[in-house]
């Protein structure tokens, strides 16, 4: 799909773009994205597996039975993030590739890593909000909710100059500091592909938040699961809004797997959710949030098998 001009930030929905533009954080070219009618429509294999257009609306896949049915975790992050009206216009393109929500990157008045800039001003500032996964120089967490569920779903992205990237390659490790994606000038993201599901696989998505509606979590995670037989079989969790990129907690799901869906198994696997962070002097409350919501999510599958 060609988009015409060159080295232009694109706008999809605007919702992140406009802001930005409004207080000057982003200036230079811009150009409306011209979505190919395979880009504002999803579409499903013979194997049951979904490709989403990156135009699709996030309200579309939230409401989408069955993206529901298949895919429940990334159906219910589609429809627990943001306000009706943002979910109308937003798009899941724009949604993997907005910029980050750190007041410091937004204000106009701060240099900072993301900007160009030599350092993060939120170490030595306000970062209440920031990573308890200090993995990076730059300490803003990754602001996509629905990169979070993609990754726990094992999804690929096909660009227009690249095919099946996983969510690591889009994003990144936040090892940089720099950037919120990997996407290259004028790279274009037309699809996501996601595998089948698992027969019998469930899934549950859960954010803490400090207020009701219209913010973007403390900590949120996605955890699917196959129980038969009384015992995880298999067990994937990614989470979101706590490190420079979301994460899969490899730790939680070799605790799950191959042991029985009881209390014991739930509460030592909640509790690896939380190896290898390393919190802030304001973030360490987001770890309790981890491994609180860890157990809920993983209690709530168990009691649904
Ligand atoms: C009150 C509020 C609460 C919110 N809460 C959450 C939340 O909890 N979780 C969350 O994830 N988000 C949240 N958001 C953010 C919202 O989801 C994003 O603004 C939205 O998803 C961006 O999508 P868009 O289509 O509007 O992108 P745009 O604003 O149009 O673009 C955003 C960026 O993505 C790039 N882009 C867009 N489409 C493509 C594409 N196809 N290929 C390559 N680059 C592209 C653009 O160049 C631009 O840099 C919230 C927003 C608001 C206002």
């Amino acid at each position: 799909m060609s988009q015409g001009l060159t080295n232009s930030e694109f706008r999809a929905g605007g919702t992140d773009l406009s802001e930005r533009r409004r207080s000057g954080v982003s200036r230079g070219a811009l150009a409306d994205l011209k979505p190919s009618p395979a880009m504002q429509s999803m579409s499903w294999d013979a194997a049951g597996a979904a490709s989403i257009g990156a135009s699709t609306s996030i309200a579309a896949i939230a409401r989408d039975a069955t993206i529901a049915d298949a895919y429940p975790g990334l159906a219910a992050a589609a429809g627990g993030l943001a306000t009706p009206q943002v979910r109308h216009a937003a798009t899941i393109g724009g949604n993997l590739a907005q910029r980050s929500r750190c007041w410091y990157y937004r204000s106009p008045h701060w240099s900072c890593l993301k900007k160009g800039g030599s350092d993060c001003p939120a170490r030595a500032g306000n970062h209440l909000y920031h990573v308890a996964f200090d993995l990076g120089p730059c300490i803003a967490p990754h602001p996509s909710t629905l990169a979070a569920a993609l990754l726990a779903y094992d999804a690929t992205v096909t660009t227009n100059q690249r095919q099946a990237l996983s969510i690591p390659e889009l994003l990144g490790d936040g090892s940089s500091g720099r950037a919120d994606h990997l996407l290259r000038p004028d790279e274009v993201i037309e699809a996501i592909k996601l595998p089948s599901p698992l027969a019998d696989e469930r899934a549950i998505y859960k954010r803490a938040i400090s207020r009701s509606y219209a913010e973007w979590p403390l900590v949120e995670i996605v955890a699917r699961a196959v129980i038969a037989g009384g015992a995880f079989k298999f067990a994937r969790v990614a989470i979101g809004g706590i490190a420079p990129v979301p994460l899969r907690l490899a730790n939680v799901e070799t605790a799950l797997e191959g042991k029985p869906a009881n209390t014991g198994t739930i509460e030592a696997a909640a509790k690896q959710s939380v190896q290898g962070a390393k919190p802030l002097p304001m973030t360490g409350y987001k770890l309790d949030l981890l491994q609180g919501l860890t157990h809920d999510v993983l209690e709530q599958l168990a009691s649904s098998a």
